[in-house]
């Protein structure tokens, strides 16, 4: 084997690590995994927004109770005066009170009424989200741990290749390492390639017979390169 196709070697695994790499980071499973995450957020916040109009709800229910008490009290009192008073104008202001106070008091019962129905109407709307919820987070949890299976299948894979390119390296100088990661930074995958008849692997571009010629006749220390793209040429 020459010093090119040693090297023509480690590029075939670094190509496999780029590969993995972008597997990596366009996983099925990562896109799955953000699905159920928002699925579950907008479920979430679904049953949230029933829980704050649920409390607003009976927020609001105690305040009318409070209301309707202060108004029946109101009322026990107006009563006991009118039994009291004689002057027929006195008993004619007090019956006016007491129409106002008990129309007062029954919009006060419908309010609650109202609202004792959005409670319920937001009750029902939310325990029907409970199962939903319980079923977004499952989903969610198996496909968390089908991202992290496999992260961690394309991790190992990743490892043995790269373990596996330093064992191809070792027979390679620090040199043609260096001027190949040089050329690789512009050419990923074609830093060195072999010709296909007069075409260059890296660039497809035909390279002239003359210069083929004269590239096979090179001393062994020197390294043909294509005269287009300067990727290394094996023979
Ligand atoms: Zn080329």
């Amino acid at each position: 084997m020459t010093v090119l196709s040693d090297l023509l070697v480690v590029q075939t695994t670094d190509i496999a690590i780029s590969q993995a790499k972008h597997r990596l980071s366009h996983l099925q499973e990562s896109i799955d995994r953000d699905a159920a995450k928002n699925a579950l957020a907008e479920i979430d916040a679904q049953i949230a927004g029933f829980d704050a109009e649920i409390l607003a709800a009976n927020e609001e229910i105690s305040k009318i109770d409070r209301l309707s008490h202060e108004h029946d009290d109101k009322l026990i009192k107006l009563n006991k005066q009118l039994k009291t008073v004689i002057a027929p104008r006195e008993a004619e202001a007090l019956q006016r009170e007491i129409a106002m106070v008990t129309t007062e008091r029954s919009a006060l019962d419908d309010r609650e009424l109202e609202l004792m129905a959005v409670v319920e109407d937001a009750e029902r709307k939310r325990s029907a989200l409970v199962p939903v919820q319980a079923s977004a987070k499952s989903v969610l949890a198996s496909a968390i741990m089908a991202l992290s299976s496999a992260k961690q299948r394309i991790d190992a894979e990743i490892a043995l290749l790269v373990e596996q390119r330093s064992a191809q390296a070792l027979v390679v100088s620090q040199a043609v390492l260096a001027t190949y990661e040089a050329k690789r930074k512009h050419r990923p995958d074609g830093a060195v390639c072999r010709l296909t008849g007069p075409t260059c692997g890296s660039c497809h571009l035909d390279i002239s017979q003359g210069e083929i010629n004269s590239m096979r006749a090179m001393p062994i220390d020197e390294f043909p390169e294509c005269p287009h793209c300067g990727s290394f040429i094996v023979f």
